[in-house]
């Protein structure tokens, strides 16, 4: 049974999300879960700098005697190349910059990448994913038909950062997410990140070949890594301004804007502008603008009639869809057959599925994890004495 329409009174989350849940107040589940991620993971001001100072002190001397100390993702964006710009500029960090080229990227984000990381004398590793592999790999997922063809790219690139800080034996992995600005995004719209059964599952029913090289991470390894590695946010306790670091990193590094978010990778922006809303009816911008109220940066009316555009202009999508199924090797009957087959979702395949997120499996990894954690302090302590 189709549910009833309704919109968040407060962001522009709705019933496109098949979860959400709203209070008394016509408030979503999407919004409370913003206001406790603030409270618990965002530092403003003198308090964000004393705390990443601290963090900072930390990663240097653990990195001490290290050819680097940290390594951290970059995808020529701007949340990612503005972290690059002050760990090294305003921390004085000695990060490795570590991207994966999974055939999609634009020239502008490749371009972007080698200019600011030179300027700023910060070493690059990248990896390149076997083309016909991943071709192959990302056709299985449109075949698959969920919502979820951009996991084998977010999978890959955590395993790739993973087995380098394990090879470096470096603990800290800086990343670009920002509290403020990407949550809100529900859970049926993409899940399955850190599955690699429902990678493999999907593959071996809709791929041809053998997932040879594809960088993975299984189970074991994801969780010893949430124990042994960390995560370090750092936008959270930066009074973090999107057009303000645009604005300086195009004067500091030569730095250009790409036209979106995620515009940096051609599936992605045909993924998110396209597919996703037109198979699916999921419009993450909807997410984006919606915590971008919660944050205060844009007021709902505006956020309502930035929604009311395109995700891109039309005329780009049609050249979009002509050159990914052309890239991906199918004809336009094919894709259009594609684009028409059933939706399915996430539990429609073997998959470590939600036993991973059922309580007693996260009773254990909290146990484990609060465990690490007061060693750690305790070494930590001892090497500040
Ligand atoms: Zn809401």
């Amino acid at each position: 049974m189709e549910k009833e329409y309704r919109v968040c009174r407060r962001c522009l989350m709705d019933t496109s999300d098949p979860e959400i849940q709203f209070d008394e107040q016509g408030v979503c589940n999407h919004c409370h879960d913003y206001d406790r991620l603030i409270q618990q993971r965002v530092l403003k001001g003198e308090a964000g700098l004393r705390y990443l100072e601290g963090l900072v002190a930390q990663i240097k001397r653990e990195g001490h005697g290290k050819p680097y100390d940290c390594v951290m993702g970059v995808s020529g964006g701007v949340d990612s190349t503005y972290v690059a710009y002050m760990a090294k500029t305003r921390f004085g960090l000695r990060p490795l910059a570590i991207h994966m080229d999974n055939g999609w990227d634009s020239e502008l984000a490749v371009r972007n990448i080698e200019e600011t990381l030179k300027r700023l004398g910060i070493d690059l590793y990248t990896n390149v994913l076997n083309w016909e592999e991943f071709k192959d790999l990302q056709l299985a997922f449109l075949k698959a038909s969920t919502p979820d063809s951009e996991i084998p790219s977010d999978h890959a690139i955590w395993a790739v950062i993973g087995d380098m800080a394990e090879k470096l034996k470096v603990r800290y992995i800086l990343s670009g997410f920002n509290v403020r600005t990407e949550t809100h995004l529900p859970r049926a719209w993409s899940q399955g990140h850190f599955d690699w059964k429902y990678i493999q599952s999907v593959h071996r029913q809709f791929g041809k070949g053998k997932l040879k090289t594809f960088p993975h991470q299984g189970l074991f390894t994801y969780y010893h890594r949430l124990l042994t590695l960390r995560r370090v946010d750092i936008l959270n306790y930066l009074d973090y301004n999107k057009q303000e670091a645009m604005q300086l990193l195009e004067r500091e590094l030569g730095w250009k804007y790409y036209g979106g978010k995620h515009h940096e990778s051609i599936y992605t922006r045909f993924y998110q502008g396209y597919i996703l809303p037109t198979k699916f009816g999921y419009d993450k911008r909807r997410c984006h603008l919606s915590s971008q109220i919660c944050s205060g940066e844009i007021t709902r009316e505006a956020a309502l009639a930035e929604l009311q555009k395109p995700t891109y202009a039309p005329s780009m999508q049609e050249e979009d869809r002509e050159y990914v199924a052309k890239k991906l090797g199918v004809s336009d009957s094919e894709f259009e057959t594609i684009m028409q087959l059933p939706r399915r979702n996430f539990l429609d395949y073997p998959s470590y599925g939600r036993v991973i997120e059922g309580p007693l499996f996260k009773g254990i990894y909290d146990g484990l994890r609060s465990m690490y954690r007061s060693v750690q302090q305790r070494r930590n302590r001892a090497a500040e004495s």
